[in-house]
């Protein structure tokens, strides 16, 4: 076994223990993948900025992309924050009905 094999696994395990978001999954090589699994409290967000509004969003094409990134660089525990904000649709009709 390598070094690089073992680090990564004792990474996988600590992170296993650490957050229970480390996730060792196996592809048809049978090399040992690590895939960044989100926590059940990681969702992004469409926040009004008018009536605080926050709707959770499909943010899969963002989870694929972090995690190629992350890979493709060899950083660790790569993270990301992302927030998309505008006027909700009842903010806008109020807008709307407003003028
Ligand atoms: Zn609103
Ligand atoms: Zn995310």
């Amino acid at each position: 076994m390598s070094t690089v094999y073992r680090t990564q696994t004792a990474r996988a395990e600590a992170g296993r223990a650490e957050a229970g978001r480390a996730d060792v999954v196996r592809d048809g090589n049978a090399e040992r993948l690590f895939r960044y699994r989100p926590g059940p409290d990681h969702r992004h967000y469409l926040i009004c900025t008018r009536c605080g509004l926050s709707q959770a969003v499909d943010a899969d094409l963002v989870e694929d992309w972090a995690e190629r990134v992350a890979r493709s660089s060899g950083f660790a525990d790569v993270r990301h924050t992302l927030e998309l904000s505008g006027v909700c649709p009842d903010c806008c009709r109020r807008r709307a009905a407003a003028t």
